[in-house]
């Protein structure tokens, strides 16, 4: 049976989220991730990607934001394979640094370093590495059952390029907002007297900017009652999680404090619809922001993202220049079989408009 959407995401709130979950799980077979596709392979033709990770790194060069629900499920889960991911998740509540009761965050300087580095390092650079990787093995994650939004939605390539990245997107963040609304929401309900930080998003205390916890004061202003028992309260926030229904969730993300929810719902169902289109534009374009690179193969072509370069062959990079604005697909596709013999498949143009290597005229 194919796997739902629903399927492929934690077991503590999948069954909240709504019904265009129960969709077919999105598989994006060239994010190879046991074999990485980032990563060089030894002799092999690097093909047309100009930007590589490390192999010991891949795209794990992120500190993820793990809700509290998400923390207790983690610390809840006694199976074998959860032990490691469990050992560091409490070695991060006992350092106090990122430990709030409605959070698991990276430290606040890690957020800065990575918004600095992002373009330069990512993938690249140990510094960013997160703490829930284990580079053993092919690199593996520790605490994968249990992953937060950004995780769950990160893929380095799209079947459907640019199409399928702006679903991932906007997948991203919706689950972002349920993370959002949900630990407020299991946070006041285990406990009405805890807090969180008003730090503003990129700004650095003197603790975090010397590696420090907060200081005790602080600390306890946040936690309350709760100080030394920070585990506990995160298993009391996944049960909590775990009980709702998704009429809950529907009535939290109608709330005012959740402006969000609804537009990022529909945002959601309408990114996945057109993911199922087939459509093709009437009149298609070379992309005029096309970036390309002559390769031993044929041409490397760069559009949408760094991360999902293609080679075309020769040919087939020639087909791509000869669509012009002044004449329909059709017209174009009948010109080149009439003077080339060259029938262009529905799929191959499709594939081409959707990694925006065709675009429509007015979309350059
Ligand atoms: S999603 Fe990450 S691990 Fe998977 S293939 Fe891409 S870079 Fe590698
Ligand atoms: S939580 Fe897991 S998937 Fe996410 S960055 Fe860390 S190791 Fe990678």
């Amino acid at each position: 049976m194919t796997d739902s959407l629903r399927d492929t995401l934690p077991a503590a709130h999948r069954h909240l989220l709504p019904e265009v979950y129960d969709r077919p799980a999105v598989v994006e077979t060239r994010a190879t991730c046991g074999d990485c596709a980032m990563c060089p392979k030894g002799d092999r033709t690097p093909g047309a990607a100009d930007v590589f990770f490390r192999p010991d790194l891949k795209c794990c060069t992120y500190h993820p934001t793990l809700p509290n629900f998400l923390v207790g499920a983690i610390l809840a889960d006694d199976s074998p394979e959860m032990s490691e991911g469990k050992r560091r998740v409490e070695e991060r509540i006992a350092r106090r640094i990122g430990v709030t009761p409605q959070w698991l965050a990276p430290p606040r300087k890690q957020r800065v370093l990575l918004e600095a580095a992002r373009g330069t390092s990512f993938g690249r650079s140990k510094a960013l590495l997160c703490p829930y990787f284990d580079g053993e093995g092919g690199g593996l994650c520790t605490v994968w059952r249990h992953r937060e939004s950004v995780c769950s939605t990160f893929f380095c390539k799209h079947d459907a390029g640019a199409v399928g990245d702006a679903f991932w997107m906007a997948n991203k963040q919706f689950l972002g907002t349920v993370e959002l609304a949900l630990s407020r929401h299991a946070a006041q309900a285990v406990s009405p007297d805890v807090t969180e930080p008003r730090i503003p998003r990129l700004k650095l205390t003197i603790e975090d900017l010397e590696d420090r916890p907060p200081n005790e004061d602080d600390y306890a202003g946040y936690w309350g009652e709760w100080v030394g028992r920070e585990a506990d309260f995160y298993r009391a926030c996944h049960a909590h999680v775990q009980a709702m229904t998704a009429a809950d969730l529907t009535r939290l993300l109608d709330e005012p404090d959740e402006p969000h929810g609804p537009e990022r719902l529909a945002e959601l169902v309408r990114r996945h619809d057109t993911l199922a289109s087939s459509a093709i534009a009437a009149r298609l374009v070379p992309n005029p922001k096309m970036r390309t690179t002559t390769l031993p193969g044929g041409v490397g072509v760069t559009t949408y993202s760094l991360f999902d370069a293609m080679c075309l062959t020769p040919d087939l990079f020639e087909v791509v220049r000869q669509f012009r604005a002044d004449e329909t697909v059709a017209e174009t596709r009948a010109r080149l079989a009439r003077e080339h013999d060259v029938e262009i498949p529905d799929a191959l143009l499709l594939s081409l408009q959707q990694h925006e290597i065709l675009v429509p005229p007015d979309a350059g």
